[in-house]
């Protein structure tokens, strides 16, 4: 149908409504009518009856109050909650310093970065912050994406796409984000049991001499288990792969300047291509990876989800870099964040609770079953004001089923007491397994 240009003075609500309306009513005469909407309602229907349709807590951050929060409920009251399943680990997102970054820049060079990074979006704020983080890695290059996810996605993916007859060898507990950048590749990919390295070295073996990309975390964020970097490093040695890792949950809060476990680890520089967020230990919002120049150079060359998105703004670019400047050299929040993580834990622990022991920061209460899971997040938050997101299937297998608690250093000692009367109470109150119970179901 050729488009006809409507004259200004003709746009009003009804005229066009007549315009639209007349065709689409032939249409209708002449084909069966199809239940879209019905596909949808079934849709959510299968996730309600499987007991795993979501529900966002509406809630509004107080900087400065950190980790309070005022709860907008469905009945449209408030209350004052506190959060205690933020992924702000260091609570960077209300950090003086950031903030003010932010507000500046923004009032500098104003909001929105106008364009791609092609056409009119590359903002001087993202070019440092790229050379900030390259840095932070000790690599000769940085690109930042509008996401983690995004950077992960058309990373890896554009990555193994540019070497020829590369197979990927990806970790099973990767996260969502990397395994659509394995599938985008279009590579073929082999998976290897969770951190299992005799496993990787078995597949590594068998692909004999063609290009590899070893793809993994470090910390994965679930289980809070943390990745043999180095044996995994020794196996691309021997086994002539490359190298790609995710400190995603590691970033900021790890190695003597933030830079992850593989600093930690003192193997940073045996990784190809280490890729983080701004948005989870730095508080800010947007994703990158470092590696070679020649590498991030190609990437920015030849990745859709990098071309064709609008540059992350100057503002947020600016706090991003305030954030990762400040953690490059303060350590005490590093320290008060693994502190108070290992008191909620002891804390926990010590009330019989099943609290899952981990190496990390994070601390996951098992519940092992999807409708209790959701009963007792929904009990903590109506009855005692806690926030903690229950995690169901798919983000962890069916049968594990859990409270994901992350302590920040703002979460101190009166705090962690509180939450592990009220953990006590709900278990009490929805009779739910105790310490011992199913941990047999969460480790296979
Ligand atoms: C959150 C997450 C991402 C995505 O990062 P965003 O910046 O939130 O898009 C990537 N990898 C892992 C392991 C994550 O948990």
């Amino acid at each position: 149908m050729p488009v006809t240009l409507v004259p200004a003075q003709t746009i009003g609500s009804d005229r066009l409504d007549m315009g639209f309306d007349r065709p689409s009513k032939a249409r209708a005469s002449s084909s069966p009518k199809i239940d879209y909407d019905g596909h949808f309602r079934e849709a959510v229907d299968r996730l309600h009856a499987e007991r795993r349709y979501r529900v966002f807590a509406d809630i509004e951050r107080i900087a400065g109050g950190f980790p309070q929060a005022k709860w907008r409920k469905p009945d449209g009251g408030t209350r004052e909650i506190t959060v205690w399943c933020s992924n702000d680990y260091l609570g960077m997102g209300q950090h003086p310093e950031v903030v003010g970054a932010m507000t500046d820049t923004a009032k500098r060079c104003g909001v929105g970065a106008g364009g791609t990074r092609n056409i009119a979006g590359n903002n001087s704020p993202l070019v440092d912050l790229e050379r900030e983080l390259a840095d932070l890695h000790g690599k000769e290059a940085g690109l930042v994406f509008t996401s983690g996810y995004v950077s992960n996605q058309t990373g890896i993916s554009t990555i193994a796409k540019l070497i020829p007859n590369c197979l990927i060898l990806s970790d099973a507990f990767n996260h969502n984000s990397m395994i659509e950048g394995v599938r985008h590749s279009g590579c073929e990919k082999r998976v290897f049991r969770h951190n299992d390295r005799g496993h990787l070295e078995q597949l590594l073996r068998e692909a004999g001499d063609r290009p590899k990309l070893i793809a993994f975390e470090s910390v994965y964020s679930m289980d809070g288990d943390i990745a043999p970097i180095e044996a995994i490093c020794d196996l691309a040695d021997a086994y002539g792969a490359m190298t790609y890792i995710d400190e995603v949950h590691a970033v900021g809060l790890y190695g003597e300047r933030g830079a992850g476990i593989a600093e930690r680890d003192g193997v940073m520089h045996r990784i190809d291509v280490i890729e983080g967020t701004l948005a989870k230990g730095y508080g800010c919002v947007g994703g990158y990876i470092t590696g070679s120049a020649v590498l991030c150079d190609a990437v920015r060359s030849h990745a859709a989800g990098f071309i064709f998105t609008t540059a992350l703004p100057p503002a947020i670019a600016a706090a991003a870099r305030a954030s990762v400047r400040y953690l490059k050299r303060s350590k005490t929040e590093r320290e008060a964040h693994q502190r108070q993580a290992a008191q909620t834990k002891a804390a926990l622990d010590a009330a019989g609770l099943p609290v899952l022991a981990t190496d990390t920061h994070i601390v996951p209460v098992m519940v092992g079953d999807a409708e209790l899971c959701k009963a007792a997040a929904d009990h903590l938050l109506e009855h005692h004001g806690i926030y903690i997101q229950p995690i169901n299937y798919p983000t962890v297998p069916r049968g594990t089923e859990r409270l994901r608690i992350t302590p920040t250093p703002f979460h101190d000692d009166a705090r962690i007491a509180t939450l592990t009367t009220a953990l006590v109470e709900t278990w009490d109150t929805l009779d739910l397994p105790r310490a011992g119970t199913i941990f047999a179901a969460a480790a296979e």
